[in-house]
C-alpha cells in the first residue's frame, strides 16, 4: 500500500474518538471522524475510507441500522465498538455484516491487531490464496489437505466447510449464526449443538490440547476465530 490507509471513525464520546486517532495515528493510519450515524454515512462518500470503525451506541441512529446501510453501500471492513451491556447487539451486528469487534475499554494493542487482521483479510481477498498457515497448522486449499506438523489429517467434508469459512476470515471473529447458515443452511441457524460437536471434532483432529486450543479460537457467546501468526 503506498498512502497511509484512511479510517472513518462513527464515534460521538469525543474521548474514545481522541484515543483511537491517537493509537492510529502512532501507527501510520490516517483518521477522519463523524460524531453521528448520519454524518457517517455521508462522510463514506465524500472521504472515500480503507475501514470504518463504528460505535454501537450513537445518538441519532441505532448502530445496526448504521452498519446495514453502510453493507448496502460498500464492502468496505466494519470494526464495532460495543460496550459489555451491548452483547446481542454486537452479535446482530456482525450478522448484519460488521466484520468484527472490539467491546470497551480495549488497549491499542488489541485495536491494532483486529484491524491487521482486517486489512489483512481485504488484501487475501484480492489475491488468490492457495495454502493456509498458522502455527504448526497448514492447509492446502487448492487440493483440499490439512497438516499439522507436516502429517496429513484426515477431515470430513463438513469439517472442512467450517475450517474453509474461518480460514477464508482468518484473524476475524465469525458468528455462530454465520457458520451454521453457511455449512447447514438457514433452517439450521438455531442449531448451536451442530457447532460445538463439529468443532470439538476439529479440535482433537488440529489442535495438540482440544481444551486449549491455539488456532481455533471461541469467542464466548458470539462465534469462533481462526488465529493467525503475528509475525508477519
Ligand atoms: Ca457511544
Amino acid at each position: 500500500m503506498t498512502t497511509a490507509p484512511l479510517i472513518l471513525l462513527i464515534e460521538d464520546d469525543a474521548q474514545t474518538r481522541r484515543f483511537l486517532k491517537t493509537s492510529l495515528s502512532h501507527r501510520g493510519w490516517s483518521t477522519v471522524e463523524a460524531d453521528c450515524g448520519k454524518s457517517g454515512l455521508a462522510m463514506l462518500n465524500s472521504e472515500h475510507p480503507d475501514l470504518v470503525i463504528l460505535d454501537l451506541g450513537l445518538p441519532d441512529m441505532h448502530g445496526i441500522a448504521v452498519t446495514r446501510r453502510l453493507r448496502q453501500l460498500s464492502d468496505l471492513p466494519i470494526l464495532i465498538l460495543s460496550a459489555r451491556s451491548q452483547e446481542q447487539n454486537k452479535i446482530m451486528a456482525l450478522d448484519a455484516g460488521a466484520d468484527d469487534y472490539l467491546t470497551k475499554p480495549f488497549g491499542s494493542g488489541e485495536l491494532h491487531a483486529r484491524l491487521q487482521a482486517l486489512m489483512r483479510r481485504v488484501t487475501r481477498s484480492l489475491g488468490n490464496q492457495e495454502i493456509f498457515e498458522t502455527g504448526q497448522l497448514r492447509v492446502d486449499l487448492t487440493r483440499r489437505k490439512v497438516f499439522v506438523a507436516d502429517n496429513e489429517v484426515r477431515i470430513t467434508p463438513i469439517e472442512y466447510r467450517l475450517l474453509g469459512i474461518l480460514i477464508r476470515h482468518a484473524g476475524v471473529v465469525v458468528t455462530h449464526r454465520q457458520l451454521l447458515q453457511e455449512v447447514w443452511g438457514a433452517e439450521h441457524i438455531h442449531d448451536q449443538h451442530y457447532l460445538r460437536i463439529y468443532m470439538g471434532q476439529l479440535r482433537h483432529k488440529l489442535e495438540v490440547n482440544p481444551a486449549r486450543p491455539r488456532y481455533l479460537l471461541t469467542e464466548v457467546g458470539v462465534g469462533y476465530r481462526m488465529a493467525i501468526d503475528d509475525t508477519e
